[in-house]
């Protein structure tokens, strides 16, 4: 099935990110939270990759044994850093001939230290470069990118962003996924923007909830999405309880679901960091308020 079929503001739908675990351990618990996850009939889920292919056997193996092995729709990420034009054409043959119809085309984060002039060697710089290579080696996938509603951690303006997101778009994609963020007025902001400049494929929300201070304070400060003043003050204040704090960060992120849901989203992807009670939470309401 192809992911740009299934997004559809009358009928939104639900799907979870998940990244493959490094351990037996891990792999255990990550099949526990896809059985549970399932039940919430997901639209579809999508595997990451690693940046430079760390996790290249692993995504490849983890995307085709989901949908091989639940029959929902599996998404494989892929990041086009640091690797070989004939490195992705093998790649993007096996996940072919392992029956994957979907792609998330990244250029993937540049490695600490280096700076992103340093890419001037790498086959692809940007990822609309990888979308582009795609389409012309006529591969059949549907194509799915990210976008930034805050702007990309290295952009120099907004406006600019915006305008390598249309290249991407223009090379080839279906639909776009946006970094996490916390306020929906960026979301609903940048999806204005975005038609305005002619982007006309779905933008699709990505919602991660909040379940521990510390690791949100590391990747918002990776990745540049603000928590609003109001919600930071509040998670500072149940930093040492943990049980409230997950409940504080249910309770923010079901409220932007529902505004979300109400003002027309073809879905919104779910950032579940490989854990299903929140997420579960968070949907189970959802469900029920319909
Ligand atoms: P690009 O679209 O190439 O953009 C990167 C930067 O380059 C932007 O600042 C853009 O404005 C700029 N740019 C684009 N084109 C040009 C141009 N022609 N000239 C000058 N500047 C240009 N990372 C992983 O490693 N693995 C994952 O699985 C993964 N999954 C993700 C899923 C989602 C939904 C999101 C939102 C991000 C994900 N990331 C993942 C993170 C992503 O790889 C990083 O944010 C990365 O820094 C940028 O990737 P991109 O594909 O958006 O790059």
């Amino acid at each position: 099935m192809k992911i740009r079929n299934r997004l559809n503001p009358s009928n939104p739908c639900f799907s979870f990110e998940f990244f493959p675990p490094k351990t037996d351990a891990g792999t255990a618990s990550l099949l526990q939270t896809l059985e549970d996850l399932a039940q919430l009939e997901p639209g579809f889920v999508s595997v990451t990759y690693g940046a430079g292919g760390s996790t290249r056997d692993r995504t490849v193996e983890l995307v085709t044994r989901i949908k091989r092995d639940t029959g929902i729709e599996a998404m494989a990420h892929l990041a086009c850093l640091g690797h070989t034009r004939e490195e992705l054409r093998e790649l993007l043959r096996r996940l072919e001939e392992a029956g994957i119809d979907n792609v998330l085309v990244l250029r993937g984060d540049v490695p600490q230290g280096a700076s992103p002039s340093t890419l001037a060697d790498s086959d692809f710089r940007h990822a609309a470069d990888l979308v582009r290579f795609i389409r012309e080696e006529d591969f059949n996938f549907s194509l799915g990118g990210a976008c930034y509603p805050e702007g990309h951690v290295e952009t120099r303006s907004r406006d600019e962003d915006l305008l390598h997101l249309k290249a991407k778009v223009d090379a080839g994609l279906d639909f776009v996924i946006t970094q996490l963020f916390f306020d929906n007025a960026f979301y609903f902001d940048f999806v204005e923007r975005a038609r305005r400049v002619g982007i006309n494929v779905p933008i699709v929300p990505g919602i991660m909830p909040i379940t521990n201070h510390e690791q949100i304070q590391r990747f918002t400060r990776m990745c540049g999405a603000t928590i609003p003043m109001r919600l930071a003050l509040q998670l500072e204040q149940l930093k040492d309880q943990p049980e409230a704090l997950v409940q504080l960060g249910v309770a923010h992120a079901t409220v932007q679901c529902m505004e979300l849901l109400s003002r027309g989203v073809p879905g919104i992807h779910f950032y579940t960091l490989n854990k299903s009670p929140a997420t579960r939470m968070i949907v189970s309401a959802l469900r029920a308020r319909t």
